[in-house]
């Protein structure tokens, strides 16, 4: 039935009519299968805030027919949760460049002086250095470059006496 309910719904601005002459009222399943499959995914996400005329009218067909079902604030969540969903993302700050590690001279292979030195050579930088580490290879590519004869695979502990040389 043409209710004064849509009627008034409409004048209120609570419903609209999408694209009357394609989905004339009466006329069933004008939407495709997979724009009906859309439509309740939309319903779904809108939480029984917004309701299809097809779903709520017996006898009838109103394929165009959506309508607002619920109160203020109910609408004012799924508002929310609309904006959240094409919000753009926060631009992310760039990290300023991280400051050169402060280096004490004190004869430790401490933190501090690894971390200088993987910046120094390029490698990832995490103050540690692993028992294969990309520093060592680092620093043994460069001793090689130099003209040592030291192969790659050598460990971090005969690193101290640089210049392991075959
Ligand atoms: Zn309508």
């Amino acid at each position: 039935m043409e209710g004064s309910n849509e009627l008034s719904n409409h004048a209120s601005g609570r419903a609209i009519d999408l694209n009357a002459p394609a989905h004339p009222m009466g006329k069933p399943n004008t939407f495709s299968a997979p724009q009906r499959k859309a439509i309740r995914k939309i319903l779904d996400f809108c939480e029984g805030v917004v309701r299809h005329g097809v779903d709520y009218y017996s006898g009838r067909k109103d394929d165009m027919h959506f309508e607002i079902d619920k109160g203020a604030s109910e609408v004012a969540r799924i508002a929310r949760k609309i904006r959240g969903l094409s919000a753009p993302r926060p631009p992310s700050t760039p990290k300023p460049p991280a400051q050169p590690a402060k280096v004490v001279v004190d004869g430790k292979l401490g933190a501090a002086t690894i971390r200088r030195w993987q910046q120094v050579m390029g490698t990832p930088v995490d103050g540690k250095i692993s028992e294969v580490s990309s520093l060592v290879k680092a620093v043994q590519r460069l001793l090689r470059s130099k003209g040592h004869k030291i192969t790659e695979d050598a460990g971090a502990s005969e690193l101290t006496g640089v210049g392991v040389v075959r």
